[in-house]
Parts: C-alpha cells; structure tokens; sequence
C-alpha cells in the first residue's frame, strides 16, 4: 500500500478502476439517448418525419436523378451512373464508445458493404461525424473535395492524392454534377458560446486519432447543380447570409442539430436560400449502428422546426427522407 491511499478500508470494498466508472457514467449517456427516443416528444417528431415523408408525397426531382439520405447529414447523389457522396457517416459507436476511444476510423467492411463505390465525396466540415468514413471511401477511388483539415486528414491517411482542398470561388465538375463550396458556419453546440472541436485538425499519428482529434476546420455549404436543379447542403445549423450569391435554390438539404443556439436560425435559412422545398436531416441519434432503428438526437425537435417554417412561409414545402431509401429514378441496371 502506498502513503496515499486510505488506510482504513473495510477488506470487501471494491474500488472499480477510473475507465470502469467513467464508463460507467458515459453508458448511462447511453441510456438517455434511447430513452429519449422512446419518450413521448419523439413520439410527436416521428409522427411529424412519417406525416412529410417523401415516400408519400413525391419529392420533385428531374429525370435520371437519385437522392438518398444516409442518415445524419450524409447524403448520396447518382446521375447517369456518376455518384457523389456528402458527408457520409456510417461507422458508429455509442457514445461511451466514441468519448472513450483513443482512435477512432472508418469501419472497413461496413463502408465497403454499404457504399462500394463513388467517384466524389464532399465534406463540409471535419467533425467525426462527417469525415470519419472519408479516408476508407478516397481509398475505394473517391476524389474528396474538402477543407485544409479534410487534405490533412487524407494526408494522414497516406491518401493526399486524391484530396482536393476547395476554393470557394472555383467550381468542379464531376460527371454531370456541377458543384460549388461557399463558405459558411457551425452553429456553437457548447451552450451557444463555442464549437466543439474547433481549430484545424493535425495528426500526428493515426493511432491517436480521437473523435474530439476530428477538428472542425474551415466549414461550407456544398451547392450542386444537376439536371436544371439545385441543391444546397447546409451541414450544420449556421451560415454566412453574405458569402452565398447563387440565388434560389430547388432543395435545401437543411442540418437542425444544434440550431436553438444559432439566433434566427430558420428564417435566416430560408431568406438566404429561397428553396423550393426543405429537406430536414441531421435529426437522427448517430450514437447507435447504422442498421439498427432510427433513433431520434437529444432535443431534436423536429415538430418545432416544421413550425418555424411554415411560420416563415406557410406554403414551404417540407420532405422528409428514411435513411437508405433512395428517392427519384432508378437507374437502369449497370
Ligand atoms: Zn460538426
């Protein structure tokens, strides 16, 4: 025994290690995300996602495209046989898991199953639950169009070469996607005052890749034109009204995680891109397998949301989409 330990402990006290307790404390995190998923505000939320849901009411795209929501702000695109990817995420752990991990990467064969090929991913900003899957889709033959932290994260990986990092005033065009990254904003989850993980993301060694080592780095909205129509991505719930000059768009694929600490959040949205149509995501609990149920995040509220919209303009249209169901034209068999 050392001096500092407590010499009168009874001789059946079990003092469980430091790791035991904080995990202690982190799986009933756990719990609370499930129950909030059962209790009866998400009751009303999934009446409200099934009420929008675009497998009843016709999300108007043009002919040969197809869109399918991955859960969270992830999103797959597919024209004639070219396909993009923005910000996928598909390698989950519970929050216990992904707060305890010392490195935290792509699950490989999951990633492989689930989306076996694309020719781009876009990423928006690099928190974990944007980028983590990034590095597994470059190395399957994506070019992934990013920030300096995306390119760094790649570097990292020994896959710099297919890192382009963006410059807000170019455009790329991958097959028949014309595509533009405008600068834009996180909204500051730590109680209205900061942004998780900011900074530039560094990595020094891969095995010390934590989710917290997954800096957010400069963020854009991604704007993508195909077909006649475009779509606007907003990945997390803030934006920069005077960084976007591309007038109207036709869908805005709108994050509302985190945005009752963005001031006017809806509004401002809905001024600055004039959609036709708003798609909701980012809603969904991504602390639990991607093929498990859809569970809902913590205070998501997606009710009052679709309130706030009509609010602004009573006539909005609002879709919902379900994870891996894909919307639009199904491509003739490749
Ligand atoms: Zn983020």
């Amino acid at each position: 025994m050392t001096s500092g330990e407590p010499a009168t402990l009874a001789p059946d006290t079990v003092i469980p290690p430091a790791g035991v307790v904080r995990r202690g404390v982190l799986g009933a995190l756990d719990l609370l995300l499930d129950a909030r998923s059962n209790g009866r505000s998400a009751a009303v939320d999934r009446s409200v996602l099934a009420d929008l849901d675009a497998t009843h009411r016709v999300l108007r795209l043009p002919p040969g495209l197809r869109i399918e929501w991955l859960g969270t702000a992830g999103f797959r695109l597919e024209m004639d046989g070219t396909v993009i990817l923005i910000d996928p995420f598909l390698s989950r752990r519970s929050l216990s898991d992904t707060l305890l991990a010392t490195s935290v990467h792509a699950d490989t064969e999951l990633v492989r199953r689930l989306i076996p090929r694309a020719d781009a991913v876009l990423v928006g900003h690099c928190h974990f639950d944007h980028a983590v899957d990034v590095p597994e889709l470059a190395r399957l033959g994506a070019t992934v169009y990013g920030s300096a932290s995306v390119q760094r994260l790649l570097g990292c990986h020994g896959l710099a070469d297919r890192a382009v990092r963006v410059d807000p005033g170019a455009t790329y065009e991958v097959g028949p996607f014309t595509i533009r990254f405008v600068p834009s904003r996180h909204s500051k989850l730590l109680a209205g005052l900061a942004v998780p993980s900011g900074g530039e993301l560094t990595c020094e060694s891969l095995d010390g890749l934590s989710s917290s080592s997954y800096r957010c780095g400069q963020v854009h909205g991604i704007h993508v034109e195909v077909a006649g129509t475009t779509i606007y991505h907003l990945g997390s719930a803030d934006l920069v009204e005077d960084a976007y000059t591309l007038g109207p768009v036709d869908l805005l694929l709108c994050c509302i995680a985190g945005r009752s600490v963005t001031r006017d959040f809806t509004p401002r949205a809905l001024s600055t891109f004039a959609p036709r149509t708003v798609v909701p995501h980012h809603l969904d609990d991504f602390f639990r397998p991607i093929d498990a149920p859809m569970g809902l995040s913590l205070n998501i509220d997606v009710a009052g949301f679709v309130d706030d919209v009509h609010r602004f303009d009573p006539d909005m249209e609002l879709r919902t989409l379900v994870p891996f169901v894909p919307h639009g034209t199904v491509p003739a068999a490749r």
